[in-house]
């Protein structure tokens, strides 16, 4: 298959060329972490006393031996420190393209570039280097991943959907979906191939996430052919679902993701059997319940270090009182609070039978990934798992497993330094010494955030 990008090849390309035409290699180029706890997100146990060589973006050498020949300027100490992959939230919208519930019928479309910007440095801050936007509006999101992949704003990378493709009437079929009832409709998917998705999300949902009357979706049939049409172009496809006889239906479509974990009921043995034998990823979004059904009992929540140093004191605000007071009012919080313990067995189950889980949240901020490290864990995930869900299953979600999600020679030197060990208490995962994406470090310090304004 395809991919629809081929991205930073040609950068460093071009960087090649002009080593081979004489121009002086800038400095800045080589980054060595030397003497560190390599955690490398394959799943391999930690690497102590490890030196991780980049060079031109890339990690050029992971070795058990000092590498002598760099530059004192290019180098970093990581006596004492641990290194792990970039972290990667699978199902994000980004603020700032939407406002209203999904859930009420009632969304409308914004272009609040500002908002995006700030909530993806809150990303960065939390030590994400990668984030899948799983639905947004589409001339935000696709401004949002342009700025991003020419420099023009800091930020992790960023992999969009732009419009998920719904069924007139169905759910998630409001104003900026790409609404399909029929073969007739087939120009709508042309358009957003115009658009050049990093991936193609399709609504599977005839109970809307559970709190909604039955509404009508696509045929078997239908979805089996939107799905192949899609990939004869080139396009992974993912699929939101939340029962597992939605999921079989998106399994039998083809489609290459999941875009949630089953959170209707009781998954069957076979069906956690199945997802391990396809390799089919699906991203946990443990949060986004978990979050809706706490935030009636827990609003201080928002109070946690991440959350203050990333968020806007009005925002954290909003979401204690007048978003918590939605969710409440809606029943959300009630029904959720029933499911979370379903959803969790859920998860474990897939985990024991080798299923390929990559961490997302379904939330919009950067601090929410750890709540899904921590409920990950919770649900039995070993802390190094929960590491490994982060990164590269993550990149094995978006089919980019070649170019990011491990710390291997070859790949994109996304990488996050740590003060503490993450697998020994997954925690530790927010003790964020520095943050490297594409080997260069991030400043943390120079972010539009609350943290820096203190
Ligand atoms: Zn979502």
């Amino acid at each position: 298959m395809t991919r629809p990008i081929g991205y930073p090849r040609t950068q460093v390309a071009i960087i090649a060329t002009l080593l081979v035409l004489g121009a002086a290699p800038s400095l800045a180029q080589t980054l060595l972490i030397e003497n560190v706890t390599l955690i490398d997100g394959t799943g391999n146990p930690p690497m102590h006393h490890v030196s991780v060589l980049v060079e031109d973006a890339r990690i050029t050498s992971v070795s058990p031996v000092p590498i002598p020949t760099v530059d004192a300027a290019n180098r970093i100490d990581g006596t004492g420190k641990y290194l792990i992959p970039g972290l990667m939230d699978t199902h994000i919208h980004l603020a700032g393209g939407r406002q209203g519930m999904v859930t009420e019928g009632r969304r409308t479309l914004t272009m609040d570039v500002e908002t995006g910007t700030k909530t993806l440095h809150g990303y960065l801050y939390s030590g994400v280097t990668t984030v899948y936007d799983s639905g947004n509006n589409a001339p935000f999101i696709f401004r949002m991943r342009e700025d991003e992949r020419t420099g023009k704003i800091i930020s992790p990378r960023i992999f969009a959907t732009g419009p998920v493709v719904a069924f007139p009437g169905g759910y998630a079929s409001g104003e900026g979906s790409a609404v399909i009832g029929s073969w007739e409709d087939i120009g709508a998917l042309d358009q957003l191939f115009a658009l050049q998705p990093d991936m193609i999300k399709f609504v599977l949902d005839p109970q809307g996430s559970m709190m909604n009357p039955l509404r009508p979706t696509f045929s078997p049939e239908l979805l089996k052919r939107l799905v192949q049409y899609c990939q004869a172009h080139g396009f992974r496809t993912t699929m939101h679902v939340s029962t597992e006889a939605a999921a079989l239906q998106a399994i039998d479509a083809g489609v290459n993701a999941l875009a949630h974990v089953m959170i209707g009921g009781r998954i069957n043995p076979s069906f956690a059997q199945l997802m391990a034998s396809k390799r089919l990823p699906m991203s946990t979004t443990m949060t986004v319940y978990n979050n809706i059904a706490r935030i009636a009992d827990e609003p201080e929540m928002f109070d946690g270090r991440l959350f203050v140093a990333t968020l806007d004191d009005s925002e954290r605000a909003r979401q204690k009182t007048q978003e918590r007071e939605r969710y409440i009012r809606s029943g959300m919080s009630r029904m959720f609070s029933v499911m979370v313990p379903y959803m969790k067995e859920n998860i474990g189950q897939l985990y024991a039978a080798g299923a390929i889980l990559a961490a997302g949240t379904d939330r919009t901020f950067g601090p929410t990934l750890h709540q899904e490290l921590a409920t990950l864990v919770e649900a039995g995930v070993s802390p190094a798992d929960a590491i490994r869900m982060a990164t590269l299953n993550g990149a094995i979600y978006l089919g980019m497993e070649d170019d990011l999600g491990s710390i291997t020679r070859g790949k994109l030197a996304d990488m996050v330094l740590l003060n503490a060990d993450p697998t020994a208490d997954i925690a530790n995962a927010q003790a964020i010494e520095a943050v490297f994406k594409g080997g260069v470090r991030v400043d943390l310090n120079a972010l539009q955030l609350p943290v820096n304004r203190r």
